[in-house]
């Protein structure tokens, strides 16, 4: 072989192997997925159950929170599923999304998002997107929402329905306690297109830390006609 020959064969074999091996999203470690297995461990906690009512990290072994089982979380809900513990580099990669236009990042967790509510999940009529208020859409250019639901109905052939409009700019929940929140998204929400009856959605939303806005959204839909409501998010919160 000709060196000539040898460097051509041995960039088409380096070629063959980067395209097979990828960074992590959340390490920037050299992985064979788009997230790291250490870092599924560790920012995904499979060992950890979640609150079927407000997708809560728990590490009891019942199905719900404590604040869900005192009564305080939402229950509109039959069951919502969440991806990992809303904490360092999975928390930074999501407000990468938001708040530094970088949508593009969700492709990368595509399959494990899509796996998660396939496994968990019953087969819904369509994906609902939680609307962020007209202003900030302008003003971000995207709803993180509905990349989300996009991406499930992508990967499974659902339809996405818009069903609901935020009519009141909230502050960021995050910045609430748990009264302040309820109160915040009073309101907050209204219907915008006609709702199919007897419908099954999953309500898809970027994180959830006491269920109040899954739960709002929820209510409204169920209100008018929705059978069943499922959430799908990336991030939770965990139980102290
Ligand atoms: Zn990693
Ligand atoms: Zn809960």
């Amino acid at each position: 072989m000709t060196s000539e020959t040898f460097s051509k064969w041995k960039s088409l074999v380096s070629q063959i192997w980067y395209e097979k091996e990828k960074i992590c999203l959340l390490c920037s470690r050299k992985s064979i997925e788009t997230i790291c297995p250490e870092c599924q461990e560790i920012y995904f906690q499979p060992q950890m159950r979640r609150c079927i009512s407000c997708g809560k990290l728990i590490a009891n072994q019942g199905t719900q929170c404590k604040d869900c089982l005192s009564g305080i979380g939402p229950k509109g809900l039959m069951k919502v599923v969440t991806l990992g513990y809303y904490e360092n580099a999975w928390r930074e990669l999501i407000c990468n999304v938001k708040f530094k236009s970088q949508p593009y990042l969700l492709l990368g967790i595509s399959d494990c998002l899509t796996e998660l509510a396939m496994k968990n999940l019953p087969p819904p009529d369509a994906v609902v997107p939680v609307p962020i208020h007209p202003h900030k859409l302008a003003e971000r250019g995207f709803n993180q929402a509905e990349i989300i639901a996009s991406i499930l109905s992508n990967h499974l052939g659902i339809p996405i329905k818009n069903y609901i409009l935020r009519t009141k700019n909230t502050l960021p929940q995050t910045s609430l306690g748990r009264k302040e929140r309820i109160e915040n998204l009073h309101g907050a929400f209204e219907i915008k297109e006609k709702v199919m009856k007897d419908e099954i959605i999953w309500l898809a939303d970027d994180v959830t830390t006491t269920g109040a806005t899954l739960e709002e959204c929820a209510q409204i839909l169920k209100t008018n006609g929705v059978k069943e409501v499922y959430g799908v998010c990336l991030g939770a919160g965990k139980e102290e």
